[in-house]
């Protein structure tokens, strides 16, 4: 039968959280009393993940789908292949360590129902330690300026698309996606709803502060050409600048004599633009790195066998 929901799950390491986020999804998806599919994608795990995947498919092969990855090809590759295969009107997606409660998709089907096209969780007193909370809050508010995302919390993969939405990401094929933001610029009606947010059940997260600005830039170059003009505003600024001290230094050397104190404040300075330059090279850097990444065209995700 057709599905009328398709959760897409990604799974990384999350061996001893498998079997419990099944069950608790299972009670609460058959209360729905609406056919449903529940998409696990194994982004690679190295733990016990596999095994524990195949055995809740092998509990429920009518309802429970696998994707198994080669290897590791991160958060949004496993969701992506996810939406790949799904069949619902409408897909949820969640995270595997029962950060997102599954007993609250209800909630957000009933926004989708009420004809929004994207409805976001914002996550509710947040589970993570505080350096994590805030530097999530701050890259929220960066993104919030440089962007035309409005999105409260971009970081909660707790969200329901409907299919339209599902249509057009799958018909994107770029090699660096943030999903969130993705969805928000194809959605033409989204909302948000505040969903509960829990402690990780089992294991630990996989986002080392590396992987977050990793993923932090992809949000920023993929939605926004604004660092880059900010930087070359800030070069003619600076260009400007120089040439009115230029011609200061000329008319004062005329006058005064020369002079030769202020060495050290100079060097403040000039380390100062160094820094800047080389922050710019950088973000230059970033934008080149996901050109030739498009430019390559290689396979985004190798998937090793698909149990359905
Ligand atoms: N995940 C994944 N591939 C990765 C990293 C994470 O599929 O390379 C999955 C992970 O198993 C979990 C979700 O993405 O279901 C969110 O990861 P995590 O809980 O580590 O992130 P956090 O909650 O700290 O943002
Ligand atoms: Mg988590």
């Amino acid at each position: 039968m057709k599905p009328y929901l398709s959760v897409v799950i990604p799974v990384y390491n999350e061996s001893g959280n498998i079997q419990k986020l099944c069950d608790r999804l299972l009670t609460t998806l058959d209360k729905l009393g609406k056919p449903y599919e529940i998409i696990f994608t194994n982004d690679g795990s190295k733990d016990n993940s596999e095994a524990e995947l195949e055995a809740v498919y092998k509990q429920h092969p009518d309802k429970i789908r696998v994707v198994q990855f080669k290897r590791n090809f991160g958060q949004h590759m496993a969701i992506i292949a996810g939406f790949e295969i799904t069949a619902g009107d409408v897909i949820v997606t969640l995270d595997a360590d029962l950060q997102n409660p599954p007993e609250e998709i209800p909630n957000l089907l009933a926004k989708i129902e009420e004809g929004y096209d994207l409805v976001s969780g914002v996550r509710q007193k947040r589970q993570d330690n505080w350096f994590r909370t805030y530097v999530s809050k701050f890259v929220n508010h960066i993104r919030a300026l440089i962007t035309n995302i409005r999105m409260t919390d971009h970081g909660c993969m707790l969200r329901a698309y409907s299919r339209n939405v599902i249509d057009l990401i799958n018909a994107t094929n770029e090699a660096s996606i943030y999903i969130p933001a993705l969805a928000y610029t194809y959605a033409t009606n989204p909302t948000e709803i505040l969903v509960k947010h829990e402690a990780r059940h089992e294991g630990k997260s996989k986002y080392r502060l590396y992987d977050l600005a990793r993923l932090y830039f992809d949000i920023m170059t993929g939605y926004s050409t604004l660092p880059l003009q900010v930087f070359t505003m800030f070069g003619f600024a600076v260009s400007f600048l120089s040439i009115l001290f230029v011609i200061y230094l000329f008319i004062r050397r005329l006058i005064i004599g020369p002079e030769a104190e202020g060495l050290f404040t100079l060097f403040a300075i000039l380390f100062f633009l160094i820094g800047v330059l080389l922050m710019g090279l950088g973000i230059v850097g970033e934008y080149i790195g996901r050109i030739y990444k498009e430019v390559r065209r290689r396979p985004r995700f190798v998937i090793k066998k698909v149990l359905k």
